[in-house]
């Protein structure tokens, strides 16, 4: 797995102030937790820090997770969650804990044929993680058509004109998963060198 932290400046206007509390991820095994978690407190030194958990590829399971989260009181005294993990975790949480959970980093690469935690099938290591947007749906897997700023139009009756499922973008009004004046903001156009032009 291949991950690279966000420039904090392009995900502060979606950070609810100041006390953050920090998931982070051994990237399947990938990665030294003690080197990367020091470079994460590092990257939020200008936010006040309410805890840090770090999720091993062996916890990275849906009954795992609530088991954890549990056991975590402090997450609640947190107005934000930040992930440095792939796209799957930031999925995931919004389903259990009522926080703005946002993605700290992109997920640049997921290797195919090893083994991985679960909540990386969620993600397409699309470069250039954009959920923060979209109520955390992941338009780059749920919409055929990887729509970034709105539905294509093609929809009826709520249901996708490509698969036989309901439009990702109805669920997220649907479930009223972000406010009219977040569904304004536009997605910028991504720098797809960062998926093509790696090793
Ligand atoms: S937008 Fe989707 S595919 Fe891209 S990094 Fe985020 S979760 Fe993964
Ligand atoms: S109907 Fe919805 S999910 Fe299907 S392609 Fe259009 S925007 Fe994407």
């Amino acid at each position: 797995m291949r991950l690279e932290f966000k420039n904090i400046e392009e995900i502060k206007e979606f950070i609810k102030g100041n006390k953050i509390f920090v998931f982070s991820c051994d990237e399947c095994g990938f990665k030294k937790v003690e080197e990367k978690n020091k470079k994460i407190l590092d990257h939020i030194k200008d936010y006040e820090l309410i805890g840090i958990y770090t999720l091993y590829k062996e916890e990275c399971n849906v009954g795992n997770f609530v088991k954890i989260l549990k056991n975590l009181e402090e997450v609640n005294k947190a107005e934000t969650i930040l992930t440095f993990t792939c796209g799957g975790l930031p999925q995931i949480i919004p389903n259990y804990i009522k926080k703005f959970v946002i993605p700290a980093t992109n997920t640049l690469k997921i290797e195919a044929g090893r083994e991985l935690g679960s909540f990386a099938r969620l993600c397409s290591a699309c470069g250039e993680c954009w959920i923060h947007y979209t109520g955390n749906l992941c338009m780059e897997k749920l919409c055929p058509k990887k729509m970034r700023n709105g539905p294509c139009g093609g929809s009826e009756k709520g249901m996708c004109e490509v698969y036989k499922r309901l439009c990702p973008w109805v669920i997220l009004f649907r479930n009223k998963r972000i406010s009219e004046e977040e569904f304004l903001k536009i997605v910028p156009p991504k720098d797809f060198s960062k998926i093509l032009l790696q090793e």
